[in-house]
């Protein structure tokens, strides 16, 4: 992996490209719980955000408030300038793909019945053709595509995750941990591989994460949350640079003293 990030801005300014996905004021609580504490930010199209914090933070229901998994007790979402809440589910959701930790493939299903789940929702049938070619862009063999998920690895599995998330041609990409589960090498090989996708396909992309290191390696901008609310939006060049504020610092100390350690190891 290498760093991703591009210097941005802390704020956004004109010039910027246009918001695909804005914030309002977002709250969410579940009874006296406030998970979303008043979030307002805009994610630009192109841009790959990372969204870190401890667990609790808010990440993964923040995110969810954007494909309506979760709908905000107070705010607003905007996709591409409309208010969530007043598209049509199927319409907005086929303009976002989901990736999450436990994957969520039918296991009764073959991987190419899985992977075309989404189309066939919406009254389309992926060709085959086409699903080889999704299967091809998160390097797995075509013929993958008549197994079940049983018979495949975590990673593999994650890897058909990505595809069934691409199948829709999405603009957006969400992912909830989505490496979280994988053995080192198959997450580092999978986040790159992603990071790939998001520049050839143009796509924007949030993806949560606990992992500050995977957020500073793979994103354009790294938010991080704490007790419901944005405390950071920094590029991972600001972040390694002491910018962000103590909680974004303490986040980043952890990865910068193994490398540090390994450095002296090493020598
Ligand atoms: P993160 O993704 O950062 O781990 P979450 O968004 O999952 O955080 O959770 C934020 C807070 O909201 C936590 O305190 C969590 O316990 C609470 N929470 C999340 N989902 C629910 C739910 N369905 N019911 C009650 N509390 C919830």
């Amino acid at each position: 992996l290498r760093p991703a990030g591009r210097d941005r801005r802390r704020s956004r300014v004109s010039g910027d490209p246009p918001a695909l996905v804005e914030f309002s004021n977002v709250r969410k609580s579940y009874g006296p719980t406030l998970a979303v504490a008043g979030v307002s930010l805009a994610v630009g199209d192109g841009e790959f955000v990372a969204l870190v914090g401890a667990s609790g933070s808010g990440k993964s229901t923040l995110l969810k408030t954007v494909n309506r998994l979760i709908d905000p007790t107070a705010g607003a979402v905007r996709f591409a300038g409309d208010n969530v809440e007043g598209l049509p589910l199927a319409a907005l959701r086929r303009q976002i793909g989901y990736v999450f930790q436990s994957v969520g493939l039918f296991p009764h299903m073959t991987v190419g019945e899985n992977i075309a789940i989404g189309p066939r929702l919406v009254g389309e049938r992926l060709a085959g053709e086409r699903i080889a070619r999704l299967l091809e862009l998160v390097d797995l063999k075509p013929e993958m595509a008549d197994r079940l998920p049983d018979e495949l690895s975590g990673g593999q599995r994650q890897r058909v995750g990505v595809a069934r998330a691409l199948a829709n041609e999405p603009r957006l990409l969400l992912m909830d941990e989505p490496f979280g589960a994988l053995d080192p090498i198959t997450r580092d090989a999978l986040g790159d591989r992603v990071r790939a996708l998001h520049g050839e396909f143009g796509l924007t992309t949030v993806m949560v994460t606990h992992d500050m290191a995977e957020a500073l390696l793979l994103a354009d901008r790294v938010l991080v949350m704490d007790a419901g609310k944005v405390v950071a939006d920094e590029t991972p060049h600001a972040l390694l640079s002491g910018a962000g504020g103590a909680i974004a610092q303490g986040l980043v100390a952890v990865p910068r003293a193994q490398a540090d350690r390994l450095a002296e190891l090493a020598r």
